[in-house]
């Protein structure tokens, strides 16, 4: 029997990257058996075992940057500089992970409050065993790797499947991982189309997807997972909103809104989409990112828009809030595919595609505003919720507005800051998805609480959880409770 197999592209030039196998389901199913033996002998390894292969695992990628990054910019045409980049802080995050699973998820007694006087009560966070992380293609290795680290980190083996777009690189990130971990498949990729993620996400013996990519693939996935009760973590791009406020450095603003905005050609599930500016500095920024725009070009700065299919969607938002709106940089022939030149669009209605829809290119749309508690209204009337940033030199006034802004992540006075903060969770609300990776809560995302009590002597005349239990015991604990709980706050 011949496997199928198919072929990474590099999208600038059309040039094969790589062939990989099309896993069958039943390949699937294989690769899922070995996960499930690795991950009963790696949950077994004491916690500094693996916190040391987790490290090693860091060290060789690191080693490697170079080899990974030009995949990365074959894979998806991105500038090797930004492949780096995205390497440099996946190899971050796994170092926090690494660092951090102990203290985060190692067993803890906690208090156990006056009823429970006689108990020792203890709790830790336990290892799910097999988890699936489906990857996208735009970041092929910090996305992924925001849910492979803190898996491994947390016990779990780890079975990926990432984006038919990328491959290789998914292939290589575990192939690295068996240096330091050769003795058993904690680590796996396997390749293929929608087919083969869906097969893994179905399999029952795998205890939690970690899903990234688009809101309607979640909503399938889930579907799938509802099936044997797998719980998933869904990471599904956003809208994000970019406000300047009148005390904002424009010449900062302007420059991180293009970069939020532009690089990695706007396939940035964090990046800047929808722009508002408050009115009394309006004209200032709009000049500021006017003369900066001229200087940013596709093909240099940027690479080329790497899903095929997305430059449809790219085009309808650009012709649609061009005809509605005004438009200050580029316009319909800005989309010469694969590449996306940058396109700048005034006062287009809130309720158009390109306001609403994810674009995904690197186009932005500009709003002015009232003042900046207008522009939070504006920007938190979209059904994505996932990051978003905030420009005020008044760090109160921003901090205000950026725990009001309903996402999972805001920056002030950068853009995307956050991602870069192992310690940082990241994820989303409404369509942008649930649950997540990264920092503390990332870890316990992959681990599912283990309470313990243990009653360390028997209180006399207080056995409550006893058929022998009689009124005087019952008005002991009533006066006791009163005495506890039961004074009113005025
Ligand atoms: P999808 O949501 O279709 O794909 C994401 C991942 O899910 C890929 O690995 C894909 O595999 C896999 N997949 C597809 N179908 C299934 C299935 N039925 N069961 C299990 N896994 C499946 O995204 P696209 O890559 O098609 O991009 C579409 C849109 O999603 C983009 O336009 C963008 O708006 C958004 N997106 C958001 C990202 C983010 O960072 N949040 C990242 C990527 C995309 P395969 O590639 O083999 O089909």
């Amino acid at each position: 029997m011949t496997t199928l197999t198919f072929d990474s592209l590099n999208p600038a030039t059309g040039e094969v990257v790589g062939s990989h196998p099309k896993h069958t389901p039943a390949a699937v199913h294989e690769a899922v058996g070995r996960a499930e033996e690795a991950a009963a002998w790696w949950a077994a390894l004491p916690a500094a075992e693996r916190r040391r292969r987790l490290l090693d695992y860091k060290a060789v990628l690191t080693q490697h940057i170079r080899e990974l990054a030009a995949l990365v910019h074959q894979e998806t045409g991105k500038p090797v500089g930004d492949a780096t980049l995205e390497i440099v802080l996946a190899v971050t995050h796994i170092d926090w992970a690494a660092r951090n699973a102990q203290k985060v998820l190692g067993r803890r007694r906690v208090a156990t409050g006056m009823i429970g006087l006689n108990l020792t009560a203890t709790l830790e966070y336990l290892p799910l065993g097999v988890v699936a992380v489906i990857g996208p293609w735009n970041y092929p290795v910090f996305t992924p790797m925001g849910s492979i680290a803190y898996a491994l980190a947390a016990g779990n083996a780890v079975v990926f499947k990432p984006s038919e777009l990328t491959p290789g690189i998914g292939v290589r990130l575990a192939e690295l991982f068996e240096e330091s971990v050769p003795e058993h498949k904690v680590f796996q990729t396997v390749t293929g189309l929608g087919e083969t993620g869906a097969a893994l996400a179905a399999d029952p013996r795998v205890k939690k997807v970690a899903f990234t990519g688009s809101t309607a693939t979640a909503k399938r996935v889930m579907a799938a997972c509802s099936e044997n009760l797998t719980p998933i973590v869904a990471e599904c791009g956003g809208k994000d909103a970019f406000i300047v406020d009148a005390d904002a450095d424009l010449p900062a603003a302007a420059d991180a809104c293009l970069w939020g905005a532009l690089s990695n050609a706007g396939q940035t599930c964090v990046g800047v989409e929808r722009v508002y500016v408050v009115d009394a500095v309006y004209e200032s920024f709009m000049r500021e990112l006017s003369d900066r725009v001229t200087k940013v070009k596709a093909g240099e700065d940027y690479g080329p828009i790497t899903m095929p299919g997305q430059v449809d969607i790219i085009k309808r938002h650009i012709d649609d809030a061009v005809k509605a709106g005004r438009t200050v940089t580029g316009g319909a022939a800005s989309v010469r595919a694969p590449y996306v030149d940058p396109v700048i669009v005034e006062d287009v209605p809130e309720d158009s595609p390109a306001v609403r829809e994810e674009t995904f290119g690197p186009t932005i749309t500009v709003r002015r505003t009232r003042d900046a508690r207008e522009a939070l209204e504006l920007a938190n009337a979209s059904a994505y919720g996932l990051g978003g940033t905030i420009f005020s030199r008044n760090a109160r006034r921003a901090t205000e507005l950026a725990r009001l802004m309903r996402s999972g992540m805001t920056a002030i006075n950068s853009v995307i800051s956050f991602a870069g903060v192992p310690a940082l969770p990241f994820g989303g609300v409404g369509d942008s998805g649930f649950g997540r990776i990264h920092g503390a809560d990332g870890l316990r995302e992959f681990a599912r609480p283990k309470a313990i009590s243990r009653q360390r002597f028997a209180i006399p005349g207080m056995n409550l959880t006893s058929f022998t239990r009689g009124p005087a015991e019952l008005e002991r604990l009533l006066r006791l409770v009163t005495f506890l709980h039961g004074r009113r706050k005025r």
